[in-house]
C-alpha cells in the first residue's frame, strides 16, 4: 500500500508534542511491514533544515483567496529514518523558525493543504491511502472528495487521526474564498456552530476517523469544545488505536543524551548514575525520591496545579522529595514556578523551555513521573517513562487511563482521579512510601521495563483500518 501522512509536525524534522513522535515512527513501521509510507510536512526554516540535505522535487504554485504562492517541494535526503520526509517550502508563510502560534496560522496551514493536493494532484502514481493528522490538515478529506479542481483524487480513502481535539482551527465565514472552489451545496461539511472548523469538517469526511487511545474515544463523545454530538454521530466510522513508542529512539540502552546507558539488568546504577547527573545539575538531593513533570504548562496538562503542589509538599512534607519541571507554556504558570525556586533551593527546580536531551536525562534518571492531565488523548511520557524505568503518576483520563494501572489494583503505577492538588499530593505520598518498600519498588522497575508499547502493534491495527477501506 502507498500510504501518504500529511501532518504539521514529524519528528526529527520539526516537533511541539507528541504529534511530531506519532508522525515521526508510525510510517517507518508501516515500511517495516511491508508498505510504502512517507509523510508531507512544510519545510519550515529550523535548526534541523538548515543541518540537514534536501533535494528539490516539484515546483508549483497555490491560491488561497486572492492570494497566490509559489511553493517548492523538497525530499529530505537521509535513509535513516526508515521513510521519506517531503516538506513543503512556502515562502512567506514557512520561512519561521517555530511551528506554530502565528497571527496567520489559519492561512499558512491551509496554504499547506493546498500545496499538498495541488502537488499530490499531479503526481502519476498517486497514493492509495491519505492519512491526516489533526487540525492542520482537516481539510483535507473535505477538499480531495468535493473540491473541483481534485476530482481525480476523490476515491482515494482518508483517515483522520485527531491527536489533540482541544485545537480545532475555526475561522469566519468571511473567509470562505479561501477554500478552492466546490459547489456551495457541501458548505455544511466545513461547518460547525457557525464557524468553519477544520476539524469538525474532517470528522465530517474522512472515511475513517481515528482517535489515539480507546478511552479517549470513549471521553470525546461527551466534552470536547462543542463536538460532542458530532463525535457521537460519527461514533460507527470511528476508532480508538493507542499510540506506541519508537523503541530504537526511546531506549535506555542506546539513548545517547544519557549519562549511562542501562538494561534491564543495569537498571539500578544506570538509573542512579542519571540521578546523579540531575541532581548536580539542578541542586537536588540524590537521596531523596525524585519526581518530574515534563510537558507544555498548559491547563490541558493540569500544569496549572503544580505551583500550588510544589509549594505544599515543600512546606507540608519538607526535606521528603526532589521535584523537577521541565516545560513552557502559559507564562502565569512559568511564573509561578520560577518564583518558588528561591524558597525551595535544594529539593525544587524548573528548566523553563524545550530541550529534548534533557528531557531523555529526566525519564532515565527519575524515580515517578506526575502526568496530572485533566485531558489525555494518549500521553506518551508515561510509556516513555515506563520504558525508562520510572513510575508513572497519573490522573486516569484518556490514554493515561488505558496505560496505567494502579498498585492497588494489582498494577505498577499511581493513579488519582481528580485534577485538585491533595489529589496529587495523596498520590506522591503514597509514592514515597512505595519508595520506601525498596525491594518492592526495585522489582517493580523491572516489570515496568519490560511492558511492550512499541509501535508493531499499533502499526498493525492501522493497517488493519486501512484494509477496511
Ligand atoms: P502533547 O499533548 O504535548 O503532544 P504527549 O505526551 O503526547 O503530549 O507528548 C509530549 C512529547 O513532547 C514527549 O515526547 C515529551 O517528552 C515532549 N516534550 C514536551 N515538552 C517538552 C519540553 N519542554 N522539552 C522536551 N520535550 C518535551
Amino acid at each position: 500500500m502507498n500510504i501518504v501522512h500529511i501532518s504539521a509536525e514529524c519528528f526529527p524534522a520539526a516537533k511541539a508534542g507528541g504529534l511530531a513522535d506519532v508522525v515521526g515512527a508510525l510510517p517507518k513501521y508501516q515500511n517495516i511491514l511491508g508498505h510504502k509510507a512517507s509523510v508531507i510536512m512544510p519545510h519550515y526554516y529550523t535548526k534541523f533544515r538548515s543541518e540537514n540535505q534536501y533535494k528539490a522535487v516539484f515546483n508549483g504554485g497555490a491560491r488561497l483567496g486572492h492570494h497566490t504562492y509559489s511553493f517548492q517541494v523538497f525530499q529530505l535526503l537521509n535513509e535513516n529514518l526508515g521513510f521519506d520526509i517531503y516538506s513543503i517550502d512556502i515562502p512567506g508563510l514557512f520561512d519561521r523558525d517555530k511551528i506554530y502560534s502565528y497571527p496567520d496560522d489559519t492561512e499558512r496551514f491551509l496554504t499547506f493543504q493546498i500545496a499538498a493536493l495541488n502537488w499530490l494532484n499531479t503526481l502519476k502514481n498517486i497514493p492509495d491511502l491519505v492519512h491526516c493528522h489533526d487540525q492542520h490538515t482537516g481539510f483535507i478529506p473535505f477538499m480531495m472528495s468535493k473540491v473541483w479542481d481534485y476530482q481525480r483524487l476523490k476515491d482515494i480513502p482518508t483517515v483522520f487521526t485527531i491527536h489533540n481535539g482541544q485545537y480545532q482551527g475555526q475561522f469566519g465565514f468571511d473567509r470562505i474564498h479561501y477554500l478552492p472552489p466546490f459547489h456551495s451545496y457541501f458548505y455544511g461539511l466545513v461547518e460547525w456552530d457557525g464557524l468553519i472548523n477544520p476539524l469538525a469538517s474532517a470528522i465530517k469526511c474522512a472515511w475513517k476517523v481515528t482517535t489515539v487511545s480507546p478511552s479517549y474515544m470513549d471521553e470525546i463523545g461527551y466534552s470536547m469544545r462543542g463536538l460532542e454530538s458530532l463525535l457521537r454521530a460519527e461514533r460507527n466510522k470511528s476508532t480508538g488505536i493507542l499510540n506506541g513508542i519508537d523503541n530504537d529512539v526511546w531506549n535506555p540502552e542506546t539513548d545517547t543524551p544519557l549519562e549511562k546507558n542501562y538494561s534491564i539488568k543495569t537498571v539500578e546504577s544506570g538509573k542512579k548514575a542519571n540521578k546523579n547527573w540531575l541532581c548536580k545539575e539542578f541542586n537536588l538531593n540524590p537521596d531523596l525520591p525524585l519526581f518530574i513533570f515534563i510537558g507544555r504548562l498548559v491547563v490541558e496538562k493540569g500544569a496549572d496545579i503544580i505551583p500550588d503542589v510544589v509549594y505544599r509538599m515543600n512546606t507540608e512534607h519538607p526535606g521528603e522529595q526532589n521535584i523537577l519541571i521541565l516545560g513552557s507554556g502559559e507564562p502565569h504558570i512559568e511564573q509561578g514556578l520560577l518564583k518558588l525556586e528561591a524558597d525551595f533551593k535544594g529539593t525544587y527546580c524548573s528548566y523553563i523551555g524545550y530541550n529534548e536531551k534533557l528531557s531523555h536525562i529526566m525519564y532515565a534518571g527519575a524515580d515517578f513521573i506526575l502526568m496530572p492531565s485533566r485531558v489525555e488523548p494518549c500521553g506518551l511520557n508515561q510509556l516513555y517513562a515506563l520504558r525508562y524505568g520510572t513510575v508513572p503518576v497519573v490522573r486516569r483520563t484518556g490514554g493515561l487511563k488505558d496505560t496505567v494501572i494502579d498498585l492497588g489494583d494489582g498494577g505498577f503505577g499511581i493513579c488519582h482521579d481528580q485534577v485538585e492538588s491533595w489529589d496529587v499530593i495523596n498520590s506522591i505520598n503514597r509514592a514515597k512510601a512505595f519508595f520506601s518498600r525498596q525491594n518492592a519498588f526495585k522489582q517493580n522497575r523491572k516489570t515496568i521495563m519490560e511492558i511492550d508499547h512499541s509501535w508493531n502493534r499499533a502499526a498493525q491495527e492501522y493497517l488493519e483500518l486501512y484494509k477496511t477501506l
